[in-house]
């Protein structure tokens, strides 16, 4: 088993004529504008009360706790963007802001280590009785996690003491000692955030309360199921066998899954933390779960964009193939997930399958999650929409067709947010003798390798153009070797090393082309991946998109809108031979290439009949695409993904 880590943030400095915008949106509009919501500053917007929760925790404020069970994790969200936002800007006053918030999580702290601001009060002894819903373990995973963040970016502690005190809390209550109990979460979050945790002080408890949380998942006699019959209450809680074990990956054993199952976003958490407690500990068996259930995901269960999460009952998966555009899920945080896995993957084995599916949901399935002025973000991401169905439509009542403000439950804006301030470090990982480039992102990064240090700076234009200038420049001249990802979707790529010509057959190596050498101050690496457009078919079994193409162009998958197409958008079909050409326009959408050609419509009708033996006349009509991640920024209006073919 391969074992590379990703390099960490400290040390990536993304610089990217793409990414800019999303860095500086973040830093400049997001994390102001969420520090309000989540202090309730905006008026208009949904209330939140998760600073106030915590002011009333600490006995500082007066009132009940407001907001979902798992109020506190959009906190914990927060100070995480804020975490990667300062790792790569100095920011003094957001910086004083954050301590003074990490100030009032620690003065709410209980004196045994817990805390969650809903079990305070009346609701103290409903404590770790209710695993199903309650989402403390989840909440307390987001805190774990912002505290390393917050740690690593300020070498402040304060946080970092908070979470330890609570994961020794947490490590006292659970595990497989007989007088522990033997319980996990129902939404998982706090397994991979344990392993972060083990990560920064070498705690080997907390590897191990990880892996407990992983392996006593689905066993018999299971937990959850258990928890429910021995509830005095039954009104409280939901039936986990009426709503199904699977809907937490609670139905069996995690070794033994084959299929992508239940909530997805707590099935990406689980398999992220699988693939890192896999590459600890040098796990094949779990190793070999999470490549079976990788497959299944991508090759049975994903959307084009991206997506995952086929129906809105159960937030999750159904079955293989069953993909429909217009009721999809796809929920911007399990496209996240998806991506937090795919690095932990990619990690565990170095297969450029990994890269690509992070990419795809990067630049598509998350980034369509929020406008492009970053103030307004969708939850479910369809891939076809008709405003008017999905106003009037009971399956459809969870596609909403322009984006929101702020949402009641706002587990995506936070998620976004800490994403795409971490950006940089999804791009490299390194192993002993060896530096990986991911994903083409323009910047700086210094990889440890081969016990040199070695500065690596990439300019590229992607995701628009596939060139990729890369220079390498080690302290000293050494030997090591270069892996640059030839994205699958690229047929033709090539790649010059200091101005000659490299044949990639013989040094490519799942999917990585391998250079080995001695390499020393600047040498020059020049990649090209040209970005030829692509139609895309989707397989048979996919019932929705038969007879139907999607549009790609290197990483991006194209749409249509009504503004450029005018309505009934499924009535276009393009012909299979019709030529398509790509255009950059500056001036739109914030600067986007534009996919253009000529379709068919229907032109007169034979009658206004709802119902007629003869068909339409066809008339040209002019098409036009815009990548995925850039609709709904002109208004509300149709959309489509899968277009017809004729
Ligand atoms: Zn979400």
């Amino acid at each position: 088993m391969q074992s590379l880590k990703s390099i960490p943030l400290q040390q990536v400095q993304v610089d990217d004529r793409f990414w800019n915008h999303y860095t500086s949106l973040v830093r400049d509009v997001i994390i102001p504008y969420q520090r309000q919501v989540l202090n309730d500053e905006l008026p208009g917007v949904e209330r939140s009360n998760a600073f106030e929760n915590f002011r009333i925790a600490a006995g500082e404020a007066e009132g009940d706790f407001y907001g979902e069970v798992f109020q506190d994790s959009d906190v914990a969200k927060w100070l995480e963007a804020v975490a990667y936002s300062l790792t790569t800007k100095s920011d003094p006053e957001l910086e004083t802001i954050a301590d003074e918030v990490i100030d009032l999580i620690a003065r709410a702290q209980e004196p045994d280590g817990y805390l969650n601001t809903f079990f305070i009060g009346d609701r103290k002894d409903q404590r770790w009785t209710n695993l199903t819903e309650d989402h403390e373990l989840y909440c307390a995973g987001h805190l774990i996690e912002a505290a390393v963040a917050y740690y690593q970016a300020t070498g402040k502690d304060t946080l970092l003491r908070v979470a330890r005190a609570f994961a020794d809390h947490i490590d006292s209550v659970f595990g497989s000692e007989p007088e522990k109990l033997k319980g996990y979460p129902g939404h998982e979050e706090i397994e991979l955030a344990l392993v972060k945790l083990y990560g920064v002080t070498g705690e080997n408890r907390y590897l191990k309360l990880a892996k407990y949380f992983v392996d006593e998942r689905g066993r018999e006699p299971n937990y959850l199921d258990a928890e429910y019959e021995n509830c005095a209450d039954k009104s409280k809680y939901r039936n986990p066998r009426e709503w199904g074990l699977k809907y937490s990956q609670a139905h069996l054993p995690v070794r033994e899954q084959a299929t992508a199952e239940g909530h997805s976003v707590r099935a990406m958490y689980l398999y992220a933390a699988m693939a890192d407690l896999a590459r600890e500990t040098g796990d094949e068996e779990l190793a070999e779960a999470c490549k079976r259930l990788w497959r299944n995901v991508t090759q049975r269960r994903m959307y084009i964009t991206g997506g995952i999460g086929s129906q809105a009952y159960g937030e999750g998966f159904t079955i293989d193939y069953d993909l429909p555009n217009d009721r999809s899920y796809t929920e911007t945080c399990a496209s996240i997930g998806l991506i937090f896995w795919a690095q932990r993957m990619l990690n565990l084995e170095a297969d450029r399958q990994y890269a690509d599916i992070c990419e795809r949901a990067l630049y598509n399935g998350v980034l369509a999650g929020m406008s492009l002025d970053g103030k307004k973000f969708f939850y479910v991401n369809p891939l076809e929409v008709w405003p008017e169905s999905c106003a009037n439509r009971h399956d459809q009542r969870h596609v909403k067709t322009t984006r929101q403000a702020w949402f009641s439950c706002a587990c995506c804006p936070p998620n976004l947010a800490r994403l795409l301030a971490s950006l940089g470090q999804y791009c490299y990982s390194y192993g002993e003798n060896e530096v990986y480039v991911h994903l083409y992102v323009g910047g700086r990064a210094v990889a440890n390798v081969a016990g040199n240090k070695v500065q690596l700076a990439q300019r590229t234009d992607f995701p628009w153009d596939g060139r990729v200038e890369l220079t390498v420049s080690p302290e000293t001249a050494g030997e090591f070797t270069l892996c640059l990802r030839i994205p699958g979707w690229c047929d033709k790529p090539s790649l010059r090393l200091n101005g000659v010509n490299v044949e990639l057959g013989p040094i490519t190596e799942n999917g990585y082309a391998k250079l080995t050498r001695l390499w020393s101050e600047g040498d020059r690496v020049e990649l090209d991946f040209p970005m030829e457009i692509k139609r895309i078919y989707a397989h048979p079994n996919v019932r929705m998109n038969a007879g139907k193409i999607a549009i790609a162009r290197g990483p991006m998958i194209y749409c249509l809108e009504e503004n450029d197409n005018g309505s009934v958008l499924t009535d276009i079909a393009l012909p299979r031979e019709a030529a398509l050409e790509a255009s950059y326009d500056p001036d739109l959408l914030g600067g986007v290439m534009v996919i253009s050609g000529e379709a068919l419509r229907s032109g007169e009708l034979p009658s206004d009949d709802l119902y007629d033996t003869k068909p339409s006349e066809k008339v040209v009509a002019s098409l036009k695409g815009i990548p995925y991640y850039a609709w709904n920024n002109r208004g509300e209006g149709e959309m489509l993904v899968w277009i017809r073919e004729c």
